[in-house]
């Protein structure tokens, strides 16, 4: 596959990376997306040219704001490496237009879990529906994962042992990928929370699961793409 396109493709992955790293901030402090220009959060300068480019900036500024030298926030470099390697690859698959879908919007799931660990209701439903469209379920097996899904968020309800949006995320990866995938995921998403909860010492803490959930997608799904 020609080179330049490669790189059109990672390029394009990274901007829509940084993208929605901006809207999830701003959404969850009820800001415009297009006003005020970015900005540095601490010194309030606005964010130069070279600031604004994907990865590079954040490479070339050693991660801290050119101004103040405050330490910048590591998911937004995290995400945009992810997505444009996640383009990349996508444009080796039977059904690149799928993968880099599913790939935005686990993405956007995720920094929105990351912000504060609370989803955006909404943007779970429209995920749902992506996973309905791209997944073919027959008509039962919707219906019985629907369900499920729904006692699985009553009993939640009362007991609160794990977020809801995580059982309404592995619900629609039943839909998407069925259950047997969808096990396989949330096991490797559980140890590797475990081992990030044993690396920060810290059992009490509040935990943004979708992250995990969608990073393990992708393992099991490349995985089953490329060694398989
Ligand atoms: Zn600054």
């Amino acid at each position: 596959m020609n080179v330049f396109y490669l790189i059109i493709l990672f390029m394009l992955g990274s901007s829509s990376a940084s993208f929605l790293s901006v809207v999830t901030v701003r959404s969850h402090r009820s800001e415009s997306i297009i006003y005020p220009k970015s900005h540095c959060d601490n010194c309030k300068n606005y964010l130069e040219f070279i600031e604004l480019i994907p990865i590079f900036s954040y490479i070339f500024l050693k991660g801290k704001c050119k101004h103040c030298h405050e330490l910048i926030d590591r998911t937004s470099f995290i995400s945009e490496i992810f997505l444009g390697c996640l383009f990349v690859i996508a444009a080796f698959q039977p059904s690149p237009l799928d993968e880099i879908v599913i790939g935005i919007n686990m993405l956007y799931l995720s920094l929105d879990d990351l912000e504060d660990t609370q989803v955006s209701r909404c943007f779970l439903i429209f995920f749902s529906v992506i996973c309905i469209i791209l997944g073919h379920p027959r008509l039962l097996y919707l219906v019985i994962t629907i369900v499920l899904t729904l006692v699985l968020l009553l009993i939640n309800h009362q007991e609160k042992s794990i977020g809801n949006a995580d059982i309404e995320f592995c619900g629609a990866l039943v839909i998407l990928i069925g259950v047997n995938s969808t096990i396989i995921v949330v096991f490797i998403a559980c140890v590797m929370a475990l081992f990030y909860l044993l690396i920060h010492n810290n059992y009490q803490m509040k935990l943004a699961f979708i992250p995990f959930l969608a990073f393990a997608y992708w393992i099991s799904h490349l995985f089953h793409c490329f060694i398989k």
